[in-house]
């Protein structure tokens, strides 16, 4: 637990943006939820850069991503069977990817992130079949760096249902 003492004191590398998103996200409460989340979870927390926190160790089942972030605290998930990696040596466009999420809460001024986040998901789901490809939040991290593919959108299914039955109503079936 060496990661969260120092949150109040001013750390001279970090840039006058990332201090105030560390400060921002304190106050706002994303980053003690973040904290509470870890530690109840038994992570293993330490210092990043960027005024982040990296928790190792995350094994429930849900989220189903290899990381995922709560205010300024970024959640890895640990392999079963495999020896808890040191989250520090974590790829820099993953940890800058999980950076955005941590200015998007502070943005949000903290928990509104959550449903906003999973607002922007459902509708990725509905229009590309996945939760991160139409994500506003995950497009603006950047959807390689956070490890996703980018699926195409496709048309509402009851408007293509319509539209197929009007040009061929042999392909409906396809639908
Ligand atoms: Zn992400």
């Amino acid at each position: 637990m060496t990661g969260h003492r120092g949150t109040a004191s001013n750390t001279p590398d970090l840039t006058a943006g990332q201090q105030l998103r560390r400060v921002a996200n304190l106050v706002n409460g994303s980053t003690l939820l973040g904290l509470g989340l870890a530690r109840w979870a038994g992570t293993k927390i330490v210092s990043g850069p960027e005024g982040l926190l990296l928790a190792a160790g995350w094994s429930l089942k849900l989220p189903v991503a290899g990381a995922f972030t709560v205010g300024n605290v970024v959640v890895f998930r640990s392999q079963t069977g495999r020896p808890l990696p040191d989250p520090r040596n974590a790829t820099p466009a993953l940890l800058f990817h999980e950076g955005r999420h941590a200015t998007q809460y502070a943005l949000c001024l903290g928990l509104p992130f959550l449903p906003l986040y999973f607002a922007a998901a459902g509708w990725s789901l509905l229009r590309t079949g996945d939760p991160a490809s139409a994500n506003f939040f995950e497009v603006s991290a950047g959807l390689e760096a956070g490890g996703y593919r980018q699926a195409p959108t496709r048309p509402f299914s009851l408007r293509r249902r319509r539209t197929v039955a009007r040009t061929n109503p042999l392909q409906e079936s396809e639908a």
